[in-house]
């Protein structure tokens, strides 16, 4: 039997505010446990909720981004459960009329084409505390700083077929949020959590599998981890007599196993209403407009405009395009330097495989733009060798300084004086007269081969500062008299 996979994804995604969405408390990460949350976050008697302008701005620009129809009148609901990170006992968010109606969201496949993945709606709602397990022993500490932050919850439809186009439509919507400003996409910080909802069907089935949804993945390798786990677990269900019941499951990406956490009878009914204390919100024509005249540059338009603009390739262009401070980090370089080739290479290449390994982002890049532009135009004007760039590199990630400081106090110039070259080549030539000999005696082709094999012990003796051009150079020269 040959299946098929069916992914739907719900994104959460905290928007960027200084403050909560109904209070003045800050949102700022990384505070001292319980310091920033207020009365109003807490739901204590008395308080009333005010709506952040701010969180239906970026809401609003959200919609924009993705084409979708701006509700302009949405509604707060209560939705009520009981968890220890809720002290509200219910969780103010919009059910039936959110602020982001239906829009789409095209994603790029890896044979070149695009597709499109439909949003059924985007709402606004406030996040949840946060349970803490590993200090406290046998116990639970909880931290409601992150109470009341604003989030977007973003609702797709069940439009990806396998994890590859779950991950893309995931990479495009941190890109669209980023570069709108409205989050920090900063994954790690739970900035953007995605709940997958994965089914399986036979090939060519009309109709959906039951499905499930494995809750808070907060990283683009746990989600495709999290989905081959759980689509081969169904299929193995299903071709063992067995049914897929639909629940909620956790992947755990320590141990890189998911099990449930319930199912759905055992759902809670969470007896929604309209929040009394909060009236339904109402979008004026004009502040939907200024929003939309003003809208960033978005991650495809960027993509275009690299290409058009600095010549880059289809793939580099989507690479750099994909943040907002990759973007800027990119072009800063590129102005500095003036070359968007190298600028290019560097930042998806050396810069990026860097931040990776050190599982850090652009944002806290020990090598500023300016620094990586500096070392560029030394490979540029022959100071140094690309070979020798990686080392000056490496020191400017560890804090060094300058790639000028650094190529001149550790002696890493390029030997670029044609006298010592021609020197030490003479010595390389005279070290190998079998080779000298095969050289004049073979083919353009064989020439090619053997003269390369000089680099090597020239190389050496150059610790890898001598100028390739010039000792290629200097080599045909000698061997061809
Ligand atoms: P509910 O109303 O129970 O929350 P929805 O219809 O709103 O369910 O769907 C929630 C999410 O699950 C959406 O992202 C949707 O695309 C996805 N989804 C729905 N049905 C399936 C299915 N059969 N397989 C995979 N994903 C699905
Ligand atoms: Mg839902």
């Amino acid at each position: 039997m040959q299946w098929e996979t069916v992914i739907g994804l719900e994104v959460h995604v905290q928007l960027a505010t200084k403050s909560k969405i109904f209070s003045g408390a800050s949102t700022t990460f990384g505070a001292a446990p319980n310091t920033q949350a207020c009365a109003i976050d807490l739901a204590m008697p008395g308080t009333l909720p005010v709506v952040n302008e701010q969180a239906l701005r970026y809401a609003i620009m959200f919609g924009l981004a993705i084409n979708a129809e701006i509700n302009q009148r949405s509604v707060f609901d209560r939705k009520n459960y009981f968890y220890p990170d809720l002290p509200k006992g219910y969780q103010t968010t919009q059910l039936d009329h959110p602020i982001v109606g239906p829009g789409v969201v095209e994603i790029p496949l890896s044979d070149g084409s695009h597709k499109s993945v439909r949003i059924h709606h985007a709402h606004l709602e406030e996040d949840a505390g946060k349970s803490l397990h590993d200090d406290f022993h046998g116990m639970s500490g909880i931290d409601l700083n992150r109470a009341g932050t604003p989030l977007i919850e973003i609702v797709s439809e069940p439009d990806m077929r396998n994890a590859e186009e779950a991950i893309a439509f995931a990479k495009k919507l941190h890109a669209i949020v980023t570069s709108l400003g409205i989050s920090d996409g900063e994954m790690a910080q739970g900035s953007m959590r995605f709940d997958v909802n994965v089914s399986v069907r036979p090939k060519g089935q009309n109709e959906y599998g039951t499905r499930t949804e494995t809750k808070n993945l907060n990283s683009f390798r746990f989600m495709e981890k999290a989905i081959a786990l759980e689509v081969a677990r169904q299929i193995d269900l299903i071709e063992d007599g067995g049914s897929v019941k639909q629940e909620t499951r956790l992947y755990n990406g320590d141990t890189g196993e998911a099990r449930s956490m319930r199912s759905k009878e055992e759902a809670n009914d969470y007896r929604y209403f309209p929040c009394p204390d909060l009236l339904p919100v109402e979008i004026d024509d004009a502040v939907i407009q200024e929003l939309r005249d003003n809208l960033p540059e978005l991650p495809d338009a960027k993509a275009a405009r690299f290409i058009a603009r600095y010549g880059l390739s289809d793939y580099d262009a989507e690479l750099l395009s994909s943040d907002r401070a990759t973007a800027e980090y990119y072009e800063t370089v590129v102005k500095a330097c003036d070359d968007s080739k190298l600028a290019a290479n560097w930042v998806s290449g050396e810069l990026s495989a860097r931040l990776n390994a050190d599982e850090t982002s652009i944002a806290h890049s020990p090598v500023t733009a300016p620094q990586l532009a500096g070392l560029i135009v030394r490979i540029k004007d022959n100071t140094i060798s690309g070979k020798i760039a990686k080392q000056v590199f490496e020191a400017m990630w560890n804090r060094e300084g300058d790639a000028d400081t650094i190529i001149e106090s550790k002696g890493l110039k390029q030997m670029s004086d044609s006298g010592e070259l021609e020197a030490i080549v003479d010595q390389v030539l005279a070290d190998n007269p079998d080779v000298v000999e095969q050289y004049r005696a073979a083919d353009d082709k064989k020439r090619k081969k053997l003269l390369g094999g000089f680099m090597g012990p020239i190389m050496k003796a150059t610790k890898g500062q001598a100028n390739p051009g010039m000792v290629n150079q200097i080599l045909v020269k000698k061997l061809n008299t």
